[in-house]
């Protein structure tokens, strides 16, 4: 990378360490950082419009001369309001600030200023909160009057100064070398890079930037399928552990379990233990909806394994989860394999704690057959006796880092182990082609016999007390409910707000009388876990939650799914939490209680789920009826790895992947192309230690 493209955002004029520090926390530290990092949106706010003709509801950029303004506060608060009168030849209009007092200081009566924002009139017609631009000194307008970039911000930032970082980045743009092939850039008449970038972020049209946005998904797309290419074909090179099928132990097994395994379980079950007798690695992505009975094949898999002395690793997102799964798994297979629980702060073997200490030297001399565990399983000191597998649950990455991480004590002479990805979220057919083509799939389209439908339901306006009583009837009969929230602030990424206020609402209303528990991201993993244990042993009737419980906590005994804010959510995310219900033999219910009006697209989405529960169905739904971006819902996408592509971009994905190949079959090394070589290595490297 060019030396100025290193250049420091601190050093700009008007940034100094406070601001410093906040774009740090966005990853701005460097003009390569900043020119990366794009704006999410551009308003259109080219066009200064007379005050006379403005309306509530619109968004404008009028100018004209302030002629007064003053600073007070609000009434039993702390909060400064400033309000202004702006004046041009056709009208005057007020402007509201809050928590800006130093606006006074800036702009003074007299001072000629262009503001752009948002016309309300619930404090008579005024701009509220409208970005300021002063230009009576003829300096050219940058914020206002054009169409103007909008980042992300953290902390004390404001968009004028991303913008002013921005735009001080941009003059470095020319260091950036042009990498996508020449050919490639003729052939799709992209934009260059350079270009691309600028418009990026200051557009000259809209179309200028949705020109470049293509551009800059291509380059997304291209280099994920030239790294996943490239991947999988050192794959290909290098031999597995080859673990043997012992099909009288998974006989034994299959016939001990309390249930029959579906035939799709079976399935699955079997092509797993071929794939593993191999000596080439498997990559598999097992699929199924929740409650479709994934881990019992991960056990089925491992205990067949431990049959012939290899060790299995499951990955699990969170320490909940992980202990679930080890509770689960001891209790249904702890006679046939010792499972073991590793993550920051649980270590068992067995039921039994141990020490750190103990926990390691039991892996290293694979005293554990079957190891639960979070990210802790991956760090150095962790050694394994004989890996065969590796089962990652729940995620989208496809293990490539993981089987990496995890150690073997005889490093690979042993074979690398094997990988099995296990998801939950519906990735519809067409798009799982393309994005990973050679990953085998395993489906579990079935769900186990005797379970119930879930009734789902819309809660219409001012109807919620009647579903109160639903769920009041329900914990009367000792029946356990989960609430979840969502996350409406940014501020609020943790839920703290959002979950205390549905608390204490529920806790001073409806639910007065019965045991309410909190989970949200504050509080500390022991505080969790015993809340949620709470849960689980039945000495809490609801838990009022994010979205933590979203992935895979098993609670049979729970029959209520109430979601507030249901239309913040994702489809495919909603009916993830509703499959949080129904894992009983208790007809089980899921109420989705809007925070609104509803918009006839979010209306739409509602009933889609209020109608079915197939998940690939619903999935297809989300993209059709949400468009591009969100339909894994944040926490789970796959798409997190993209910062700019999504879902929707199905042809631009297809398109990437058939290049990637094209030049893996002509040149597996990239040496023919310098510059690409060179953009996939830093790619590589941001995906590797992000
Ligand atoms: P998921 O696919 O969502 O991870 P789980 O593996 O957690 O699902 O299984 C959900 C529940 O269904 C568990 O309680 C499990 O024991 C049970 N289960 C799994 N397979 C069967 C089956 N074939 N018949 C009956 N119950 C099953
Ligand atoms: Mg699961």
């Amino acid at each position: 990378m060019e030396e100025v493209l290193k250049k420091e955002v601190r050093f700009f004029k008007g940034v100094g360490a406070i601001k410093a520090r906040d774009l740090r926390r966005l990853g701005v530290e460097t003009v390569n950082d900043a020119l990366f990092a794009f704006p999410f949106r551009h308003d259109d706010l080219s066009n200064a419009i007379d005050i006379e003709k403005i309306k509530p509801g619109q968004k404008v950029t009028v100018r004209g001369t302030i002629t007064v303004i003053n600073n007070h506060r609000a009434k039993n608060r702390r909060m400064v309001i400033t309000e202004a009168i702006i004046e041009d030849e056709s009208g005057s209009i007020k402007a509201v600030w809050f928590h800006q007092g130093f606006l006074t200081k800036v702009l003074k009566p007299g001072t000629v200023v262009s503001l752009a924002g948002k016309v309300d009139d619930r404090y008579g017609l005024s701009l509220v909160n409208p970005v300021y631009e002063v230009i009576s000194k003829n300096i050219a307008t940058k914020h206002t009057g054009r169409i103007v970039p909008v980042y992300r911000l953290a902390g004390a930032l404001t968009q004028k100064v991303r913008r002013l970082v921005a735009e001080e980045s941009i003059k470095y743009v020319g260091a950036i070398e042009e990498w996508l092939p020449q050919e490639i850039i003729d052939h799709e008449k992209f934009v260059e890079v350079q270009e691309a970038i600028s418009q990026m972020h200051f557009p000259e049209s809209l179309e200028k930037a949705s020109e470049a946005l293509e551009r800059l998904k291509f380059d997304e797309f291209f280099l994920h399928q030239l790294l996943h290419g490239k991947a999988r074909r050192e794959l290909q090179t290098q031999k597995a552990s080859m673990v043997p099928f012992n099909e009288v132990v998974v006989k034994e097994v299959v016939k001990e379990l309390p249930f029959k395994l579906t035939n799709a379980q079976k399935k699955a079950t079997f092509a797993i233990l071929k794939d593993m007798q191999r000596e080439k690695p498997m990559n598999r992505l097992l699929e199924g909806d929740v409650g479709t009975g994934k881990t019992v094949v991960a056990a089925v898999v491992a205990i067949n394994a431990k049959a012939s002395g290899w060790q299995t690793a499951i990955l699990a997102p969170t320490e909940i989860l992980a202990d679930q799964h080890a509770h689960t798994l001891h209790r249904m297979f702890g006679d046939r394999v010792t499972v073991g629980i590793y993550t920051r702060t649980k270590r068992r073997v067995g039921e039994k704690e141990v020490t750190k200490k103990q926990m390691l030297d039991a892996l290293r001399n694979g005293k554990i057959d079957l190891v639960v565990g979070t990210h802790a399983l991956l760090s150095d000191d962790v050694i394994f006796n004989a890996l065969g597998l590796i089962v990652v649950d729940e995620q989208h990455r496809f293990g490539v880092k993981q089987r990496k991480a995890l150690k073997d004590r005889e490093g690979d002479a042993n074979g690398i182990p094997h990988l099995l990805s296990m998801t939950a979220t519906p990735i519809p057919r067409s798009l799982a082609l393309v994005l990973y083509g050679d990953l085998d799939r395993s489906l579990l389209n079935e769900y186990p016999v005797g379970r119930k439908s879930i009734n789902t339901f819309l809660i219409q306006e001012n109807k919620e007390d009647d579903f109160y009583q639903k769920m009041r009837d329900e914990m009367d009969k000792k029946r356990q409910v989960f609430v979840v929230c969502p996350i409406i602030e940014e501020s609020d990424a943790l839920g703290v707000n959002s979950v205390n206020e549905v608390y204490n609402n529920f806790v001073q209303g409806p639910f007065a009388d019965y045991r309410l528990g909190m989970l949200h991201g504050k509080l500390k993993t022991q505080e969790k876990d015993e809340i949620m244990e709470r849960f689980v042993n039945g000495d809490l009737d609801m838990v009022i939650s994010t979205t933590v419980v979203e992935v895979g906590v098993d609670v049979p005994n729970a029959t209520v799914m109430f979601i507030e804010g249901a239309e913040r959510f994702g489809l495919a995310q909603l009916h993830q939490l509703r499959g949080r219900v129904g894992r009983g033999e208790f007809q089980s219910f899921c109420f989705l209680h809007p925070s609104g009006e509803l918009s006839p697209l979010a209306k739409q989405r509602l009933s889609a789920l209020v109608k079915s529960q197939d998940g690939f169905y619903l999935a297809d739904q989300d993209l059709k009826l949400r468009g591009p971006g969100n339909i894994f819902g944040t926490e789970q996408s796959g798409f997190e790895q993209f910062k700019l592509g999504s879902f929707a971009d199905i042809d631009l994905i297809s398109s990437a992947r058939d290049y990637a190949k094209d030049y893996l079959d002509e040149d597996p090394e990239l040496d023919t192309w310098p510059q690409l070589k060179k953009r996939l290595l830093e790619y590589y490297e941001e995906v590797h230690f992000e």
